[in-house]
């Protein structure tokens, strides 16, 4: 088992797949120079297989798939057949642009559940955040998942000024139709326009729902990072996943390999464990994955705390949130 010394289990590997993406969210990837990563530095999906294999040895049960956009890589379906020979629960993070692509290939994977971004329903401010023309088909995917009854999370980065009027509209949508809304407080990294005053934290999120519906909790599944709320006789929910304002350390199950292969004890670590390297050298990769989570801080990487006005964005040592995988 992966355990760290603060006796938490770490049994959900999320793996990104790519730094690549058909969108260009601003506060994922920064506008000046991004390089890609060149293919031949990726994780292949050889590698990709024997890496999880290793990690499923020592007691991962869920892997999630994320990036970048997992969905732009074209070995996608082929890396999906061979994660699928692990018997773990299986399941992507996707910005939901090239889901009609793959439908077949999604329901022949077992996947019961995606995660979907979508910040606004309004098609022109799609475009202001993401420089793409895109909205209409994440809808049309969104309900196409929903028709093979896929469950759909939909991931919606809340921010003040840009699309936080857009919070009840959010939770009208759950009326009618049984999607899970997920309000992700603006979260700091390399170059995204962070700045406190942006974050919309859940008590926010909360005191904007309440002025219009009436809110009822829902209990809290071990590990789970999203506050889930119903509005009741509404056939979706809502939650916020409040990492800014409420962390969820204390009982963090998770851990990362970026595309390039390298390994993340937290969302926020400063340091980096080079598994690809490693592996491609034909060194035994278990004693690196312990040593990575040995060195594992209590919280948020130890690089900030809950008081966000004293954070100071120059001084955190981090990757670019589309080269980390969200
Ligand atoms: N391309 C896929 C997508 O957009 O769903 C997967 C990768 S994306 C990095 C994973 C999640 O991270 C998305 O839901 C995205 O909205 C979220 N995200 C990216 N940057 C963020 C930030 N600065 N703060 C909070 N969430 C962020
Ligand atoms: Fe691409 Fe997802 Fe980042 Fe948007 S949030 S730029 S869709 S990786």
């Amino acid at each position: 088992m992966i355990v760290d010394k603060f006796n938490r289990v770490h049994d959900y590997l999320r793996i990104s797949l790519t730094d690549n993406c058909d969108l260009r969210c601003f506060y994922c990837m920064p506008e000046e120079d991004y390089q890609f990563t060149p293919n031949q530095q990726l994780m292949q999906a050889d590698e990709i297989e024997a890496i999880a294999k290793a990690y499923v040895q020592e007691g991962v049960k869920k892997i999630r798939l994320t990036g970048g956009e997992p969905l732009v890589r074209k070995d996608f379906a082929d890396i999906l057949r061979r994660l699928g020979k692990l018997n773990v629960e299986i399941t992507m993070t996707t910005n939901g642009t090239r889901l009609h692509e793959f439908v077949e290939v999604i329901k022949n994977s077992g996947i019961k559940s995606l995660n979907i971004s979508l910040d606004t329903l309004q098609k022109d401010r799609f475009i202001l955040m993401t420089k793409r023309d895109k909205q209409e088909q994440v809808m049309r995917n969104i309900q196409l998942m929903l028709d093979n009854d896929i469950n759909v999370k939909v991931n919606v980065v809340a921010m003040k000024g840009v699309n936080d009027e857009e919070i009840i509209d959010f939770v009208k949508w759950t009326k009618d139709t049984p999607v899970h809304i997920r309000f992700i407080e603006f979260m700091p990294f390399d170059r995204n326009k962070w700045n406190s005053d942006k974050v919309i934290t859940l008590q926010q999120i909360l005191d904007k729902v309440s002025t219009q519906f009436e809110i009822e909790p829902l209990s809290r599944l071990p590990h789970e990072t999203a506050k889930k709320f119903k509005v009741p006789g509404h056939a979706g929910t809502f939650a916020v996943i409040s990492t800014m304002s409420a962390p969820f350390c204390g009982d963090c199950n998770r851990i990362r390999l970026t595309a390039d292969g390298k390994m993340k004890n937290c969302l926020f670590s400063q340091s980096e464990t080079d598994i690809l390297g490693a592996y491609r050298k034909g060194e035994d990769i278990k004693p690196l994955i312990y040593q990575n989570i040995s060195e594992k801080k209590e919280a948020l990487g130890g690089q900030f705390t809950i008081d966000m006005e004293k954070i100071e964005t120059t001084a955190l040592h981090n990757r670019t949130m589309i080269s980390i995988g969200g």
